[in-house]
């Protein structure tokens, strides 16, 4: 008997075990090709109908309506007086944000999909809290804005070969958006090229101008480099080597380092690697442009192009290049 049962585990069980494991290598080495991580393509997109959002400052995870969801992320995202295309783009935006972590497996928070932080996944806010922000008298009707925006588009998702898009936005580009190697490195995505977008000039609060003591540089730049040496009585000592192809600050020599713009732009907290700079007696002035990494979808961008007409499809498919947009 113990041989008979030896006998079937080898010929049925042990070749199970090979091909499954092979199934797994194989579909993850397709699937890495595209820039996606596991995907299920017959994905059933009803299931979506709600989501579980972790509350990340009390570690609570509330299943809330799709939808419902979305119109927070949009008002904590974008400022309500922007235009309606502009905020319906948004919507769709924010929602093929929401399941594209759905649909790749994404295991950053066990047991939720996706968290209330603008830092780690994307801002939301309180349907409360966001009312006690705005003018008492407005209140009703802004959030009625919002609402209608994100139900206008229900079930709309920007897509990419019938997937949906990994959709990166930003505040305020510039007027060039950035491609995501030369923010995160790692590989291209065919939807997210470096494109212009006029009028971004004119949304002046996303200009900035920061000041920094010699002193002060030197201090923040020497926490993760201590090694750092820079005379700042020699005129080159500071200089930008290279730049993005967008136009923002590639690497910046500093003394006898030379260090990725996104890195200077953590240490100094600037809004953007965006940045021309004027060394005087004393201090650093580096003038920002921009907010944000400048990947995707530019919020600015979106109102600017809904001011000059465009309507959200239309506004999409400039920031995402080679993308439809499709019902779920
Ligand atoms: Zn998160």
């Amino acid at each position: 008997m113990i041989i008979i049962i030896l006998l079937v585990q080898i010929i049925f069980f042990i070749p199970i075990i090979f091909t499954k494991q092979f199934y797994i290598a194989k579909h993850i080495d397709s699937t890495l090709n595209q820039n996606e991580i596991i995907m299920n393509p017959q994905y059933d997109y009803n299931q979506y109908k709600t989501i579980k959002l972790l509350h990340s400052k009390t570690g609570e995870i509330e299943e809330i309506n799709l939808d419902e969801y979305v119109c927070n992320v949009v008002s904590a995202e974008m400022p309500v007086d922007f235009q309606m295309e502009a905020l319906k783009a948004q919507a769709v935006v924010a929602r093929t944000y929401t399941i594209y972590k759905l649909v790749t497996n994404n295991q950053k928070h066990p047991g939720a999909d996706i968290c209330d932080s603008a830092s780690c996944c994307q801002a939301w806010i309180s349907k409360e809290d966001r009312l006690a922000r705005w003018d008492e008298n407005l209140r009703e009707s802004n959030w009625k804005k919002i609402q209608e925006c994100v139900f206008e588009t229900s079930g709309k998702i920007v897509t990419y070969e019938g997937r949906p898009i990994n959709a990166f936005f930003h505040s305020n580009s510039g007027g060039k958006t950035e491609i995501p190697i030369n923010v995160w490195g790692g590989s291209e995505y065919p939807y997210l090229q470096s494109v212009e977008t006029s009028g971004e000039e004119e949304y002046s609060q996303y200009y900035s101008e920061v000041t920094l003591s010699k002193e002060e540089i030197i201090n923040k730049i020497k926490e993760k480099h201590p090694e750092l040496e820079v005379d700042f009585s020699k005129e080159d000592c500071i200089s930008i080597k290279e730049y993005t192809e967008s136009g923002r600050v590639k690497t910046l020599k500093i003394g006898n380092l030379e260090l990725a713009g996104v890195e200077i732009r953590t240490l100094l907290n600037l809004r953007s690697t965006s940045f021309t700079f004027e060394i005087n007696e004393n201090n650093v002035i580096f003038r920002v442009t921009g907010y944000g990494h400048g990947v995707g979808m530019s919020q600015t961008g979106a109102d600017s192009l809904a001011k000059q007409g465009k309507n959200f499809e239309e506004i999409i498919k400039h920031f995402y290049t080679g993308v439809e947009i499709e019902n779920m």
